[in-house]
């Protein structure tokens, strides 16, 4: 009796492609490069720190951002925060895990940065 192969059909949460990797707690979205691009244009224009806009002392009372751009903000915020169960495939783990590099991995009081000050002192 031939018996069918058991496919667990997995797609991507982010990219909604096929993927055979286990299940990953991740956020709702990937971070985006066009909208974290978009926080260090805006705070270059205004010549604040890009910590100044994102960051946990921001306060966007003072700092005049259009309507816009605090929603996008604010979406993008809620979504960063929804963290929850779900399959990421490759491609993605890897394009966030670059993304992360590229706008997160300086800031000093980020607690997930702990292991790469732990590799400078080294
Ligand atoms: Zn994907």
């Amino acid at each position: 009796m031939a018996r069918k192969k058991k496919t667990t059909r997995r797609t991507c949460a982010w990219c909604h492609k096929p993927t055979t990797l286990p299940a990953v707690y991740a956020a709702d979205t990937p971070l985006m490069d066009w909208l974290e691009e978009k926080i260090d244009l805006v705070a270059k224009s205004k010549h604040i720190k890009r910590s100044d806009i994102w960051g946990e002392q921001s306060d966007w009372a003072k700092l005049g951002l259009t309507p816009g751009f605090e929603n996008e903000l604010l979406a993008y915020d809620s979504l960063l925060c929804t963290v929850t169960r779900k399959h990421i495939c490759k491609t993605c783990l890897v394009d966030d895990y670059n993304l992360w590099l590229k706008y997160y991995s300086k800031i000093d009081d980020n607690p997930d940065n702990i292991d790469i000050i732990f590799e400078d002192l080294t």
